[in-house]
C-alpha cells in the first residue's frame, strides 16, 4: 500500500508540474508577444515623433539629419535611421550610411514608402544583430518623400524577457513546493483508507469474520469498506450455519451406533467414523486415503465392498466375521452421488446384529425346549390315558398308580407352566418399567421365603437357618425377592441330604452392597456347569432335577428378578461340598 501512497503522490505531482508547466510556456508566449507590441508600440511612437521633427527639417543637409539621428537615438535608446524614396540610406544613429547599402528591399522600407507602417523582427546586414524595425513613411508636399525608421535590438528584448522568465519560474517554485506538499496529502487521503480496508480484508481472510472495518475517506472509499464489512457478516452468518449443518453431521456421524465407512472408487478410505473403528479394531484418525485392503483384513469386507462398487446400485447382505469373536454383521453398501471428487466412491454401513441373531437362536431354541419339556408329561399322561382306557382302569391297583403318574405329571406340566408365565410377566413387567421398587427391610422378605419352604425343609429334616439384622434395608421388591430367595432355598434343601443345614444370609458387605445368600452343604454343581445354571431349562443332571419337580427354570426367574434390582447373581460351588447362590443388591 505504500506504494500507492507514492504512484499517487507522484502522479498528482507530474500533473501539477505539467499544469504549472504549461501554464508558464502560455504565459511566457503571451508575454513576449506583449512586449513586442509594446517595443513596436514604442518604436512606432519614437518613429513619428523623429519624423515630426525630420519632416520640418528636410532642407538640412546630410550631416545635420545626421546629428538629428544620433540626438534623438540618444535621447530614445533606439537606433534611428533616414531612407530616401530610392531606398539610400541618408543617415543612421549607429553606422556611416555611406558603409550601408540600398534599403528598398527590406520589407519594413517597403511598407512604409508604401504609406504605410512597416515592422519587421530580422538580422540588420548593416550592423549585424537581430533588431526590431518599424518604419513610418516621412511626406514632403504630401508625397513620400523616404522613411523614419527606429529599431531595438531583439537581444534587449530577450534579455528582458528572460529575466522576467527566471521570476516567473521562481514564483513558481514554491506552487511547485505547495503542490507537491498537497499532492501527498490527497494521496495519502486516498491511500491510508485503502491501506485500512486491505488490512480489514487480510483478517476477514485469517478468519476474524467479526472484525469490522472502520474507515474514514472519500465517499468511494467508505462504501468500499461498508461492503467489505456487509460481506464479512454474510460470510460469518453462512459459515455459523455451515458449521452448525457440519457439527450436526459430524455428531450425527459420531454418535451412529453403525459403523459407516466412506472410500473413493478405488477402494480407498475417505471417510469413517468411531464406531468402524471400534468394530473392525483400527484407530479412524490414523487411516484416512489408505487402501481398505489394509486397514479391514476380512475377505468378506473387501467383496462386499467390491460387489459395491461393481453393481453401482445399493446392495445389503448379512455377512460373518470373526474379529476375536464371531460377529454377524447386516451390511449395506450404495455408490455415492455428489461431489465431483467423490463421484463413484462408496458408502458401507455395518449393522451389528450379532445380539439380534443370538436372541432368535435363543428364541428359537427356547421354543424348542418348552416344546420338549411340555412334551414329556403330556405323553406320559396319554400314554396312561391310554392304558386305562384299554383295560387297566379295571385293574383297581395299577389304575390307583397310573392316576397317580398322570397327576404327578399333571402338577408338573402346572409347575413348568406357572414358571413360565411367571418369567413371562416378568420381562413384561421389566420392559414396561412397571417393577417398582422401595426402601424396605430385608428380614421379613427372608423370614417369608423360609415359611414358604418349611413343609419341604422339614419333610427332609433339614433346618433353615436365617441371619440377617433388623435394621438392614435395600431398595427392592419384596415380592420378587421373596421369589427368588424360595426358588434358592427350593433347590437348596432339594439337592442336599437329608438332616443337612441350609444358611440363609443378609448382610452389608464394604462396597455399599447388601449381599443375600443361601448356602448348603448339598451335591454341589461341578465348575464346568456354572456358566449356564441360570438359562432357562438348563439342568446339571436332568432326571434327578425331574425327579425332584424341577422345571430348570427357577435359576432363571432369580436370574431375572435380580436384573430387575440392577444386581448381580453369583454361583460359588464345588462339586461334593455344597453351593452357595448370592444376590448382590447395590445401594
Ligand atoms: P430346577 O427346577 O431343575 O432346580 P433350576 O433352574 O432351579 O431348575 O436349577 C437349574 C439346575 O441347577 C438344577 O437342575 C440343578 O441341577 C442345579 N442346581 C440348582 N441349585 C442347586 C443346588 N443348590 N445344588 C446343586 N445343584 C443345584
Amino acid at each position: 500500500m505504500k506504494k500507492l501512497l507514492w504512484k499517487l503522490c507522484f502522479s498528482y505531482l507530474l500533473l501539477a508540474t505539467l499544469t504549472l508547466g504549461i501554464s508558464l510556456i502560455t504565459a511566457s508566449f503571451f508575454l513576449k508577444q506583449f512586449y513586442l507590441d509594446q517595443a513596436r508600440h514604442q518604436l512606432e511612437a519614437q518613429a513619428r515623433l523623429f519624423r515630426s521633427s525630420i519632416e520640418k527639417n528636410l532642407a538640412l543637409s546630410t550631416a545635420d539629419i545626421n546629428l538629428l539621428c544620433a540626438e534623438f537615438s540618444a535621447e530614445l535608446g533606439s537606433r534611428i535611421t533616414v531612407i530616401v524614396a530610392t531606398g539610400h540610406v541618408v543617415a543612421d544613429s549607429e553606422k556611416s550610411s555611406a558603409e550601408m547599402d540600398n534599403h528598398a528591399d527590406r520589407p519594413e522600407i517597403r511598407a512604409a514608402l508604401a504609406g504605410e507602417i512597416g515592422v519587421s523582427l530580422r538580422r540588420s546586414h548593416s550592423v549585424d544583430k537581430e533588431l526590431l524595425y518599424v518604419a513610418v513613411p516621412v511626406r514632403k508636399n504630401g508625397t513620400v518623400w523616404g522613411v523614419a525608421r527606429a529599431a531595438l535590438p531583439a537581444k534587449l528584448l530577450d534579455e528582458q524577457l528572460a529575466s522576467l522568465r527566471s521570476r516567473l519560474l521562481l514564483a513558481a517554485l514554491p506552487a511547485l513546493l505547495l503542490a507537491a506538499v498537497a499532492s501527498f496529502l490527497l494521496a495519502l487521503r486516498i491511500s491510508r483508507p485503502l491501506e485500512e480496508i486491505e488490512q480489514g480484508v487480510l483478517r476477514f481472510t485469517q478468519g476474524s469474520l467479526h472484525h469490522r472495518i472502520h474507515v474514514v475517506g472519500p465517499l468511494e472509499i467508505t462504501s468500499l469498506s461498508e461492503s467489505c464489512n456487509r460481506m464479512a457478516a454474510q460470510l460469518d452468518e453462512q459459515t455459523a450455519v455451515l458449521k452448525k449443518q457440519l457439527g450436526l453431521l459430524e455428531s450425527t456421524f459420531r454418535s451412529m451406533a453403525e459403523a459407516v465407512i466412506v472410500t473413493d472408487r478405488d477402494g480407498r478410505l475417505l471417510r469413517c467414523n468411531q464406531a468402524a473403528g471400534r468394530l473392525f479394531g483400527f484407530d479412524p484418525a490414523a487411516v484416512t486415503q489408505r487402501d481398505i485392503q489394509e486397514i479391514i483384513r476380512h475377505a468378506d469386507v473387501q467383496q462386499f465392498l467390491e460387489r459395491t462398487l461393481k453393481n453401482g446400485g445399493p446392495t445389503e447382505e448379512v455377512i460373518a466375521v470373526n474379529i476375536g469373536i464371531e460377529k454377524i454383521l447386516n451390511a449395506h453398501g450404495c455408490l455415492l452421488r455428489g461431489e465431483i471428487d467423490q463421484d463413484g466412491g462408496a458408502l458401507l454401513v455395518f449393522h451389528d446384529i450379532t445380539r439380534l441373531k443370538q436372541l432368535e437362536t435363543m428364541r428359537r431354541d427356547f421354543a424348542a425346549n418348552v416344546s420338549h419339556e411340555l412334551k414329556t408329561p403330556i405323553t406320559a399322561i396319554n400314554g396312561f390315558v391310554e392304558t386305562l382306557r384299554d383295560g387297566a382302569m379295571h385293574e383297581p391297583e395299577d389304575a390307583a398308580r397310573f392316576l397317580e403318574i398322570i397327576a404327578r405329571n399333571v402338577r408338573r406340566l402346572h409347575a413348568i407352566i406357572e414358571d413360565l408365565l411367571a418369567l413371562a410377566r416378568l420381562e413384561q413387567d421389566e420392559e414396561q418399567g412397571q417393577i417398582s421398587l422401595s426402601w424396605k427391610a430385608i428380614k421379613p422378605v427372608l423370614e417369608n421365603a423360609a415359611a414358604v419352604c418349611t413343609q419341604a425343609a422339614e419333610e427332609k429334616g433339614i433346618s433353615v437357618e436365617l441371619t440377617c439384622q433388623d435394621a438392614l434395608k435395600a431398595q427392592i421388591n419384596s415380592a420378587l425377592i421373596e421369589q427368588a430367595v424360595v426358588n434358592f432355598l427350593n433347590n437348596a434343601i432339594k439337592y442336599s441330604s437329608a438332616g443337612n443345614a441350609v444358611m440363609l444370609r443378609a448382610e452389608k458387605a464394604a462396597s455399599d452392597e447388601v449381599v443375600i445368600s443361601v448356602q448348603d452343604f448339598g451335591c454341589g454343581i461341578g465348575r464346568e456347569h456354572h456358566a449356564r445354571l441360570f438359562e432357562r431349562f438348563y439342568r446339571v443332571d436332568k432326571a434327578r432335577s425331574c425327579k425332584l419337580g424341577g422345571t430348570g427354570l427357577g435359576l432363571a426367574i432369580a436370574k431375572h428378578i435380580v436384573q430387575a434390582h440392577h444386581g448381580t447373581i453369583v454361583v460359588e460351588s464345588t462339586l461334593g461340598r455344597g453351593s452357595v447362590f448370592s444376590i448382590r443388591l447395590p445401594l
